[in-house]
């Protein structure tokens, strides 16, 4: 038995040895290289919280961007051309949701789609009531189980030109990537132990439940009405709060915060 162990792990190491370099080559598609001063001053001016990050995240999210960037293709949707200036805003954002934990650059997603505005979900909508609305729906995002994001880069850049505005189209979708890491996206992403996860159960249910009852009754707050809709969009949307506004997230609900920033890793209550 320990010899026939021995001869597979032989052959693995062979093998590896002698296609590793193709299928590196294969996962990453291009080797990204560093961005020059002009491509950081862009990506500076496009998204102003660049330049305002500790040096040591600003340094992790350099690393990440570049694993993002060699592996993960973008399309321009409807004529769009997609620039440097896009993929490297688009990746920077996408990024951000990584840099305090320790993890590759979302391995599952393999595709950015770009579109210059808001886009059609031409997909028939189920209602209640047993409506099917087949006349598509207005988006501005939009974040597959299968690898694909979809994205408007109007969107992008107001996002990003806006930091602390508490809204962010990129930083959502790739919440919602976060959580379908697992499968279904479900509002509560995979998380480091049972106890962890029981917890953020727990509070995230009642955090919902308190924000589905505020929206009701027309309470608007720090968290956007669309969190409403269901536990994974509470999810997405109080991410968006978490990087955009972490200080006020931590006063008013500071049990959500506590265990976001245990999940992603940072402290954004400094970032302001
Ligand atoms: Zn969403």
């Amino acid at each position: 038995m320990a010899i026939l162990t021995l001869i597979v792990l032989g052959l693995l190491l062979i093998a590896w040895w002698l296609y590793g370099d193709t299928f590196k080559q294969r996962y990453y598609r291009q080797k990204e290289r560093p961005l020059d001063q002009n491509q950081r001053r862009q990506l500076a001016y496009d998204m102003p919280l660049y330049p305002r990050l500790p040096k040591a995240q600003r340094d992790k999210l350099d690393t990440l961007m570049r694993a993002f960037l060699s592996r993960v293709e973008f399309i321009g949707c409807d004529g769009l051309v997609v620039s440097d200036r896009m993929r490297y805003l688009v990746a920077a954002q996408a990024c951000l949701l990584l840099i305090g934990r320790d993890e590759p650059a979302y391995p599952n997603v393999h595709s950015v789609y770009l579109f210059e505005g808001d886009f059609i979900n031409k997909m028939p909508q189920y209602l209640p009531g047993g409506i099917v609305d087949t006349q598509g729906k207005h988006l501005a995002g939009e974040s597959w189980g299968n690898g694909r994001v979809l994205l408007s880069w109007q969107g992008c850049l107001r996002s990003a030109a806006h930091p602390f505005d508490g809204e962010n189209l990129i930083v959502h979708e790739f919440a919602h990537q976060l959580d379908q890491a697992k499968g279904l996206a479900t509002g509560a992403p995979l998380q480091r132990s049972v106890p962890d996860a029981a917890r953020w159960q727990q509070v995230f249910r009642e955090a919902f439940i308190r924000h589905c009852e505020a929206t009701f009754h027309g309470h608007r707050g720090l968290i956007d009405p669309y969190g409403a809709t269901n536990p994974a969009e509470f999810f997405a949307v109080v991410s968006e709060v978490y990087f955009e506004q972490g200080l006020a997230l931590s006063e008013q609900e500071p049990a959500m915060y506590e265990l976001l920033e245990h999940f992603y890793g940072i402290n954004t209550r400094l970032w302001h």
